[in-house]
């Protein structure tokens, strides 16, 4: 068995993948690693799920120097949510070491990139267009970038964004070390790789450990004061394993906690106003199953990594999208099935909007059971 401390990755780095929950690399991290370590370019080719964020993010952020305020490496990523999800696990797996990462994608206010790209990034992971955008105005500044990556290449290109890629590469210096990841390899993305490659090593795995985390969103439109009866409704009609039910104040945590355990649901809180101990207590019941349902708030529930968490409930839908992609993907961890439900009220429907722009999924409109349909 390969473990993530064969490699030659620092005490920090290291500590960032534990903090993640990943325990042995997938097979894809296994051979990428070395490969992407030593400076060579990378063709990784494996199916969805199978941690290639990672493969190149881990040894893309050993590479980082955060003593020099400068971008060091670029990723390109065919959506805002990809590129928002990548920042994200390559943020946390470099936050021991302060590496600094940005998601940049079109939609967001480009002055407020520009200002966060001031602030001494190491990493940016942008969709080609916008990136484009800030290589022509100059307000993100390549000479110090040694890494490239193409992640989800195919995609990239089914989009129809090859010409924004090569004009991308036109403003990058010769003297890089670029990565190509993928789950298929059309003729066009070979073309690509010859065309800007340098003698790639090609690594591919059939079938990993790690496989499609798939995860199924769906809304209920409910009324503010039916929220309680709705979400217990929601709960008895479908089959939970462990579910994490998101709240958005810490008070809400406690009185939702409270009438769910009124109710006879195996409910216990979690946020930050509780003693450390309580927390921990909470977690472990969490995890060996003695609580079914964690209520929680966004920053408590932050990093948690329980791999058999069913169902995502945003009791209170949340309030940016960054915070929707962090707590869905609480869930469909590691290859298993997940479903991230939202509650929405009438007037919270523009955000549920927002939401689905701006991470491009479609969240697919559910009836409330019926209480006979409980019954049932
Ligand atoms: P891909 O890009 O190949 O589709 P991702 O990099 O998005 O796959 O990883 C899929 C899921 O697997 C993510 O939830 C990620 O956190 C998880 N994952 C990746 N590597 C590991 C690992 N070594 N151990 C446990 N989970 C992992
Ligand atoms: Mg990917």
């Amino acid at each position: 068995m390969t473990r993530f401390d064969q490699f030659q990755l620092s005490p920090e780095i290291l500590r960032g993948i534990q903090d993640l929950g990943f325990e042995e690399p997938s097979p894809i991290q296994a051979e990428c690693i070395p490969a992407v370590l030593r400076g060579e370019d990378v063709i990784g080719q494996a199916q969805t799920g199978t941690g290639k964020t990672a493969a190149f993010g881990i040894p893309v952020l050993e590479r980082v120097d955060p003593t020099l305020n400068e971008v060091q490496a670029i990723i390109l990523a065919p959506t805002r949510e990809l590129a928002i999800q990548v920042s994200e696990e390559l943020r946390r797996i470099g936050r021991p070491k302060r590496v600094k990462t940005l998601p940049i994608y079109g939609g967001q206010s480009i002055g407020r990139q520009i200002k966060a790209l001031q602030q001494g990034i190491h990493v940016v992971i942008g969709t080609p267009g916008r990136l484009l955008d800030h290589l022509r105005r100059g307000t993100l500044k390549v000479d110090s970038v040694e890494m490239v990556v193409l992640d989800e290449a195919d995609e990239m290109l089914d989009m129809g964004f090859i010409d924004d890629i090569e004009e991308v590469f036109r403003f990058l210096p010769g003297q890089r070390q670029l990565l190509l990841f993928s789950a298929t390899m059309p003729p066009a993305i070979r073309q690509l790789a010859q065309k800007y490659m340098r003698k790639p090593k090609y690594i591919t795995v059939n079938r990993g450990e790690v496989t499609v985390p798939i995860i199924k969103q769906y809304y209920y439109r409910v009324l503010e004061n039916f929220k309680v009866e709705a979400l217990c409704r929601i709960l008895d009609s479908e089959e939970v394993d462990l579910s994490i039910v998101f709240c958005r104040t810490k008070k809400g945590v406690d009185e939702l906690t409270e009438a769910l355990q009124a109710r006879g649901y195996l409910a216990g809180g979690l946020h930050g106003d509780l003693a450390q101990q309580q927390r921990d207590r909470v977690m472990n019941a969490f995890r060996n199953g003695e609580i079914e349902l964690l209520v929680a708030t966004d920053v408590a529930a932050r990093g948690i990594d329980v791999g058999s968490v069913s169902h995502v409930i945003n009791y209170d839908i949340p309030q940016d999208v960054e915070s929707y992609v962090h707590r869905i993907g609480r869930t469909g961890r590691a290859g298993r099935k997940g479903f991230a439900l939202t509650l929405v009220t009438p007037r919270e429907m523009k955000q549920l909007r927002t939401i689905e722009e701006e991470t491009g999924a479609r969240l697919k409109a559910r009836e409330l059971p019926t209480l006979e349909e409980v019954a049932a």
